[in-house]
């Protein structure tokens, strides 16, 4: 759909204009405010004129067909004008009435109904339920505010919103961007927010797009352009709230539902570089960054300051954000201290007050970490306000000299940052933009603005090559619907991609049964087989350590009789005799399918309290390289794995191995794939390797 007549229109009806007031009113207030220049048709059967604009009785009426047709009326009535403007040849539509698919299944109804018609004619249509567009580069709006200041609102962010407040909440702060496009988009009943993007990432006026989205329609497509954005350098800034369109599913593993939550949809943005941001002050502060002339080019962040109490406060926020502020070297500090005097602490944040001499130690503190290659940006933390009350008037520029002087010959980018998000100097900021600096704020939104730049910056791992793919297929043992797969199969199957299982064998009967203890050698663990199963301590019928023939036999007598209880017996059930494996740390692997978004693998440290402490990594599928290595590294539980009370270290390498294989095979058999549960895989000391003890494979219907 061509999204010109509805972003840039060179005509504009309004349906319901009146002189006493509602959107229609403002819209042609702010049209005349902004400069637009084509002709606006106010439509009302009750007055003659409406702002001493000539009124038509009917959009029938119109003397040509208008760009865009403004709907200013309660939605009952729309069906009816939106008829009549399809008729009159309109372009587009705007719809600002509640109402609709947001209340219920009436409302529901009529949004459907109109938004049938449009996409039958294909006419791009914003709304319903929100409050229009705003393109100042263009000089037109739709948008139902009335504009103040047209020149202050010009940029260069794209606004994508699917609330109206977000949008009113973003264009209330204006000190440090302007706006290419502002849409809130509302309930989408034929414009989406991925046509939006779409569109804002071919218009030359935007560089940076900011998104709040509570639902992502046609994700495939959204996917695509967020990765389209990433390659053309920009950035997508996204506030996610709520959950995605489709409804969850019934999970199988237990670990299956870790990927029910937001965390897949968070690392869907990261895996298409995509810029994810929790609030709005965040937001602005990525938005600030992008209007420096330079970005940051990597993540590391040099904080100066002229105070060792906010050393101390940055440093304590930054580490627990895990932000990355590297330390001075041997070297630079020398460097630092032979002018600056002794300076406490690491050096980052660097307190550079010193001797006392900041009009020398200041430059020179810049200069030092202007060399290093670890630092990516660099901020001076000073603070002041609008109409400052206290304190030095005259510091305000000082420190914006300061900055463009150390900027001026670096090539990396000086920040000045305000200890406090969205407190700063209107006059201060506009002079840091005359030489292409910005200020931030807040130790949080402002560094973290810095740090998610850094990270965009520095992109994504290439993805991992995967080898030619082994016999064994799952595709060929889920034929005739068969959704569970047992242990014993299901391990079969990944040992042929790499994953290293437990020594078994599936038997039917106790003498078979003593047989096998006795090849794979006491201690063993005997347990039921069964598709029908796939949790079995639940149901009692597992068994571990068995030391000899006579506990087996007792835990045989067990674990059949079980089986008897269970109405009706699977027909399928077999028993397993398996190598006990002592010791190790039990950790966990699980693949789940997202209905949008697709498979995402999960990993954890092992046990039931994974579903109370939910310390698990995620990643999408297919993971790139190092990936494996980075989730095990980042669960809160990875310490775990290393030395603990004098323990050896866990074999971190083969599971980071293991996890590889796992991703293989679920490329390999990616469309087969509903969840899988490595649960427990036992990580041995170190040079012992990794062994998964149970396996579950929940197939994904053939039709699907
Ligand atoms: P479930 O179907 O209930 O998940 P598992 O096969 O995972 O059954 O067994 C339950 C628990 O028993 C595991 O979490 C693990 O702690 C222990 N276990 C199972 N098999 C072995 C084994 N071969 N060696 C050591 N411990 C085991
Ligand atoms: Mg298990």
């Amino acid at each position: 759909m061509q999204l010109d007549p509805l972003v840039k229109p060179r005509s504009v009806a309004i349906v319901g204009a009146t002189d006493r007031g509602g959107p229609g009113r403002a819209v042609m207030e702010s049209l005349g405010a902004i400069g637009f220049t084509g002709p606006i048709y106010p439509v009302n059967p009750k007055y003659p004129t409406v702002l001493n604009v000539k009124c038509y009785p009917s959009l029938t009426d119109l003397p040509e067909a208008p760009d865009i047709v403004v709907f200013s009326i309660r939605n009952p009535l729309i069906p009816e004008q939106m008829r009549l403007a399809l008729k009159r040849g309109a372009r587009a539509a705007i719809i600002y009435d509640s109402g609709f698919a947001e209340l219920g299944a009436d409302g529901a109804k009529l949004q459907e109904q109109i938004a049938g018609m449009a996409r039958e004619a294909g006419m791009p249509v914003c709304g319903p339920n929100c409050m229009g567009i705003l393109n100042p580069p263009a000089r037109v709006t739709t948008y139902k505010q009335n504009i103040m200041d047209p020149a202050a609102i010009v940029g260069n962010v794209g606004i994508i919103s699917q609330s109206g407040s977000v949008c009113i909440g973003l264009l209330s702060d204006l000190r440090r961007f302007g706006v290419s496009l502002s849409v809130s988009a509302g309930n989408e009943a034929v414009t989406r927010t991925v046509d939006y993007l779409e569109y804002l990432i071919d218009d030359p006026n935007t560089k940076v797009i900011a998104t709040f989205t509570e639902t992502v329609r046609e994700p495939e497509r959204y996917v695509a352009a967020l990765d389209r954005a990433a390659d053309a350098g920009k950035p997508v800034v996204v506030i996610k709230v709520g959950r995605t369109e489709r409804t969850q599913r019934a999970i199988t593993s237990h670990t299956g539902g870790l990927a029910g939550s937001s965390r897949v949809f968070s690392e869907l943005l990261r895996a298409h570089r995509a810029i994810e941001v929790n609030d709005l002050d965040e937001m602005t502060e990525v938005l600030a960054v992008c209007q420096g002339k330079r970005w940051p080019h990597g993540r590391g962040i040099s904080v100066i300051t002229g105070s060792g109490g906010l050393a101390e406060l940055i440093l304590d926020n930054a580490t627990a954000a895990g932000f990355d502020l590297p330390p001075l070297s041997k070297e630079e500090r020398a460097e630092a201290e032979s002018v600056i005097g002794r300076i406490t602490g690491d050096g980052n944040p660097f307190d550079a007050w010193g001797n006392g001499n900041y009009a020398v130690n200041l430059p020179h503190a810049m200069s030092v970490v202007d060399k290093s290659e670890r630092i990516h940006s660099i901020c001076y933390c000073s603070d002041t306000s609008n109409d400052p009350v206290i304190g030095h008037p005259g510091r305000v520029y000082e420190n914006v000299e300061m900055l463009t002087k150390a900027a001026g010959t670096s090539s990396k980018p000086y920040y000045l940052l305000s200890t406090r998000s969205g407190v700063m100097n209107r006059k201060q900021v506009d002079a840091m933009r005359q030489a292409g600096l910005v200020v931030i704020g807040g130790t949080r939104q402002g560094l973290g603005a810095l740090d998610r730049m850094g990270r965009y910056a520095v992109g994504l791992k290439p993805e991992r090559r995967i080898g030619a793919p082994p016999q064994a297929r799952l595709a060929d043992e889920v034929k005739g619907g068969r959704r569970t797969m047992n242990e014993y199969d299901a391990k079969r199957l990944l040992s042929a991609y790499g994953i290293p299982i437990t020594r078994e064998q599936r038997v039917a009967t106790l003498a078979e049964a003593t047989a096998a203890a006795q090849t794979i050698g006491y201690p063993v663990v005997l347990k039921a087989a069964s598709d029908a199963i796939a949790h079995k301590t639940e149901l009692g019928v597992v068994a571990v350590n068995l030391k000899n023939d006579d506990e087996l036999a007792r835990a045989f007598a067990r674990i059949n009789e079980r089986l008897d209880t269970l109405k009706p017996r699977p027909a399928d059930a077999s028993f397993l005799v398996q190598e006990f494996v002592a010791g190790g740390v039990e950790v966990f692997a699980g693949v789940s399918r997202d209905p949008d978004f697709g498979l995402s693998l999960a990993f954890g440290m092992g046990g039931v309290a994974i579903e109370i402490t939910r310390d698990f990594a995620l990643r999408m599928l297919p993971l790139r390289h190092g990936d494996a290595e980075a989730m095990i590294s980042e669960t809160r539980g990875a310490a775990l794995l290393g030395a603990v009370r004098g323990g050896q270290a866990a074999d971190a390498k083969s599971l980071a191995a293991c996890l590889y294989a796992l991703a293989d095979f679920v490329a390999h058999n990616a469309e087969r794939i509903e969840e899988i549960d490595l649960n427990p895989i036992k990580v041995l000391p170190e040079g012992r390797g990794c062994v998964v003890v149970d396996a579950l494979i929940v197939a994904r219907p053939d039709a699907a």
